[in-house]
């Protein structure tokens, strides 16, 4: 018999592929077998807000397409630079909402914790490309302060997990501030949002589940956009976070050239249930600077969002939402006269 023994303090493979992640556009272009006419641009875009991509989800690209959906979710281009007006740095509204160090309070019962200001991915579309997570989030040494606020508040009954990705923090390092969250009497759940799973499944090793596990039930709201980021290896890992018994929920963005047809809409709920997760929210693009170019008009979004209705049962139709900075939920989108 062969026995495989594996050194003890050894990096983990995922923290090892974290790092590995693609962050040059033109290596990331040649190893997909694509023109460095699409270069241009991509480094000034690139210079606030850099190219990160895992390996991973990159190797669910297809070689050769300019227009992959995978690839324009990640790809910096010329047209971030291109400033649009009614699109600007906090679009939805997180600097108001923050109550202490880390923590985002805006909507009643449940409180969004921003653990870290580290992803595994950068998705250009992303609201928080300018918010200054590196400087608000609880895990800088003021912890402490965040979990206080929550202890002092019994209003809320769920604290969301949240970033960054809260999963790109080490295992033992969640497991403190989930064995401390679970020490509040007033919580009831707690939620983590993440992309990790989606696009570096290989970071949902037996240690992370047992990490987030306490007396809370636990929700964890995925976010993938097309159902092509449904890898195998990706259904494997949520298997697993079913297997624990969790809540698996999704929300994705409608993106011009990326989701914003009804196939591909209905394609990404199906492979979404086929994974035991359950559509959530289609979220309309935060108005953030540099992201103009993925905007798909309230016209087409409710046109979309009802061809999808028609198509699917009512449990595969995600809701579409909108953030409006100030309101007191996420906004079903307003019906077009
Ligand atoms: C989106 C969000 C939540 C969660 O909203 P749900 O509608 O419960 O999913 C909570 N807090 C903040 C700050 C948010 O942005
Ligand atoms: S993973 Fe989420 S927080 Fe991170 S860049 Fe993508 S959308 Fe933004």
């Amino acid at each position: 018999m062969i026995t495989k023994t594996l050194p003890l303090r050894q990096t983990p493979q995922w923290q090892r592929e974290w790092a590995q992640a693609a962050i040059d556009p033109r290596a990331l272009l040649t190893q997909l077998q694509l023109d460095p006419a699409l270069l241009t641009g991509a480094y000034a875009a690139a210079r606030d807000f850099p190219l990160r991509v895992p390996a991973s989800f990159i190797a669910r690209m297809r070689p050769g397409d300019p227009h992959d959906p995978l690839l324009r979710q990640v790809l910096p281009l010329d047209a971030e630079t291109v400033p649009v007006a009614g699109f600007g740095i906090d679009p939805v509204g997180d600097a108001a909402a923050r109550v202490a160090p880390g923590v985002l309070h805006k909507y009643a019962g449940r409180a969004l914790l921003t653990v870290t200001g580290a992803c595994a991915v950068h998705c250009r579309y992303c609201f928080r490309r300018h918010f200054p997570y590196a400087d608000n989030n609880a895990s800088a040494g003021e912890w402490s302060a965040a979990l206080a606020h929550i202890a002092a508040d019994a209003s809320i009954h769920e604290v969301i997990l949240s970033g960054g990705d809260p999963l790109s923090l080490a295992d033992r390092r969640l497991a403190e501030m989930v064995q401390a969250l679970a020490a509040i009497p007033h919580l009831r759940r707690l939620r983590v949002h993440t992309r990790v799973p989606i696009v570096l499944p290989s970071r949902v090793v037996p240690g992370l589940i047992a990490a987030l596990g306490s007396r809370l039930p636990v929700v964890v709201v995925l976010h993938a956009n097309h159902a092509r980021e449904l890898a195998a290896d990706v259904n494997a890992a949520l298997a697993d976070f079913r297997a624990a018994g969790w809540v698996l929920l999704n929300q994705a963005v409608l993106l011009r050239a990326v989701n914003d047809d009804v196939d591909t809409l209905a394609d990404l709920s199906e492979a979404l249930f086929a994974a035991g997760v359950v559509p959530y929210y289609l979220h309309m693009l935060d108005k953030v600077a540099g992201a103009a170019h993925f905007e798909v008009p309230p016209a087409r979004a409710e046109a979309l969002h009802r061809a999808l209705r028609a198509r699917l049962p009512g449990y595969l139709v995600p809701r579409l939402v909108q953030e409006i900075a100030g309101a007191d939920a996420k906004m079903p989108l307003a019906l077009q006269p």
